[in-house]
């Protein structure tokens, strides 16, 4: 399992919200309580970048993770793009 930034607009308000999963699944639209939205865009959380003081900390969510991302860290990096070269090289 990965983790995953949901969005959503809602089909009858017409509203946006987004939600942290485990998977690109449906939710209920916070505004007016419409259900079974699907997203229509999904942006994979599974591994992240997090600032850290002065260090760039890479992040990854395990296959175990289910409702909570449960990071791990694989990493730190003096800049955001040695994290992204490791990042890289690892996927
Ligand atoms: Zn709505």
């Amino acid at each position: 399992m990965a983790w995953f930034l949901n969005f959503y607009k809602c089909a009858r308000c017409r509203r946006r919200w987004t939600d942290e999963w485990s998977c690109m699944c449906d939710d209920e639209c916070p505004h007016c309580g419409f259900r079974d939205m699907t997203p229509y865009e999904s942006e994979e959380l599974t591994t992240i970048i997090e600032e850290e003081g002065k260090e760039f900390v890479v992040l990854w969510s395990p296959e175990t993770a289910e409702h909570n991302p449960d990071y791990r860290e694989l990493g730190r990096f003096p800049s955001r793009e040695n994290a992204l070269e490791f990042i890289g090289a690892d996927g």
